[in-house]
């Protein structure tokens, strides 16, 4: 029996959910290994970085009282009465501007003080009484509405008491996470090494992007779309020259790809004369637990490890080379396993929903991602499919903004209803 014989027997067809279970199970395995490395990188340079140190409070936040608006600091209680026909008069016994380095005063009944947003609230003082709800007049300020003891004031340490831990290991670093890192005066941080994807486009039909196609030939550009999936998820690709459809380049590039964290490869995975992409893996050894989801598109996908043992497992995918076949099994199969591999936790899909616009009709089977449009404002937001000519049309693809998700018992959606939306 040849080993061709023996992969092709062992058929792993899973359903959507099966197939997501099975990659975010091995993502888990994965992430209970060792960490990966550390490396320290300049704050801006960890956006899209997975944290690896905890980020504590160096004080607490906020470190004073936080006047929230510009207006006048009051004791609560001198103020109940104020309405604009019978306003409350204080006398004004300071200003106080954000930053302010002089001393603050205690503020005594019928008192009150000039702030300003960002200023601390003086002492005695319990809420601030917005501008617009007050008259100037000389040394005093008319109050013409009362406020709750407390309003417009962030306490000391209501946003995080010194020592707090404010970011964990495992954090993938946005924006926000930048903003907390800058506030607590973390200059530098400590992220995981970025695990090195190798990408291997498969197909005797591929030329490389700096050769003039011939007539029938096609660019690649999955493995461009495959390092931008890639360096989105806060990995390095490493993109391997085209492999030919035969079983002596497969084998070689393959040897190579395996050097990797992890090994992409696109193409040669359908049932073709010459999609041999399974069979080389076989002879490398390898354990398959996927060769096939009922979904579309991205029906082929594959995924395995190296049988042999080898620490850290070596796993791949071979994903299907029609482009959006193969950004959406990506996306769907392959973040989980890049995650766990840069140290962080397997994230949710973000999935929504949202309101079909137009009707859509189908065959009943599989799970369908199709490329859609959300469009609308925040009160009316609907969604809808872009018209394409199947899984191998970038062009729609590029021009959608989502996939809509299609579940396998439906064949027809009616205008109006709510549909899950895969975000991007
Ligand atoms: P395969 O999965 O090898 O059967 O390929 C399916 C379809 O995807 C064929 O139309 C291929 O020409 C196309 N294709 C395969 N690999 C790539 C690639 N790297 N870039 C763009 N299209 C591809
Ligand atoms: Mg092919």
């Amino acid at each position: 029996m040849t080993l061709v014989a023996t992969i092709a027997h062992t058929e792993r067809v899973l359903s959507f959910e099966d197939a997501r279970h099975v990659v975010t199970e091995h993502a888990q395995q994965l992430s209970a290994l060792r960490p990966p490395p550390t490396e320290s990188l300049p704050l801006l340079a960890a956006l899209g970085r997975v944290l690896a140190q905890p980020v504590l409070a160096d004080r607490d936040l906020p470190p004073f009282p936080r006047a929230t608006r510009d207006g006048f600091a009051v004791h609560a209680s001198d103020v109940a009465t104020a309405v604009e026909s019978r306003p409350v008069s204080l006398r004004v016994v300071a200003e106080i501007a954000a930053g302010t380095t002089a001393t603050l005063p205690q503020i005594k009944e019928g008192e009150s003080a000039e702030i300003m947003t960002g200023a601390p609230v003086p002492a005695g003082a319990d809420a601030v009484v917005m501008v617009e709800h007050t008259k100037r007049r000389d040394e005093t300020v008319l109050v013409e509405r009362a406020v709750r003891s407390g309003e417009n004031v962030v306490p000391r340490g209501a946003e995080a008491t010194r020592g707090a831990r404010l970011l964990a290991p495992g954090a993938r670093i946005d924006h926000a996470a930048i903003a907390v890192a800058a506030s607590v005066g973390c200059a530098d941080l400590q992220v995981f090494r970025k695990p090195r994807i190798a990408i291997l486009s498969t197909g005797d039909e591929l030329v490389e992007l700096n050769a003039p196609p011939g007539e029938h030939q096609i660019r690649n550009s999955n493995s461009f779309s495959l390092a931008a999936q890639v360096l989105e998820a806060g990995a390095e690709p490493i993109q391997l020259p085209i492999a030919r459809d035969n079983l002596v380049s497969l084998r070689e590039l393959i040897r190579q790809g395996l050097q990797a964290d992890l090994l992409l490869l696109s193409g040669g995975v359908s049932m073709g004369k010459y999609d041999l992409v399974e069979q080389v893996l076989g002879e490398f050894g390898a354990e398959i637990f996927i060769t096939g989801a009922l979904i579309q598109p991205g029906r082929p996908v594959v995924f395995g490890r190296l049988g042999s043992i080898r620490t850290p497992p070596r796993y791949f995918f071979g994903l299907p080379g029609n482009p959006v076949s193969t950004m959406v099994t990506f996306k769907l199969f392959v973040r989980p396993v890049v995650d766990a591999l840069a140290g962080a936790p397997p994230s949710p899909l973000p999935f929504v929903q949202v309101k079909l616009k137009s009707e859509i009709k189908t065959k009943t089977g599989l799970t369908r991602f199709l490329p859609a449009r959300i469009s609308g404002s925040h009160t009316k937001t609907e969604v809808e499919l872009v018209r394409w000519q199947g899984s191998g049309d970038i062009v729609a693809t590029a021009a959608a903004n989502c996939y809509l998700v299609i579940p396998p018992d439906r064949d027809r959606i009616a205008a109006g209803e709510m549909v899950s939306v895969l975000l991007p």
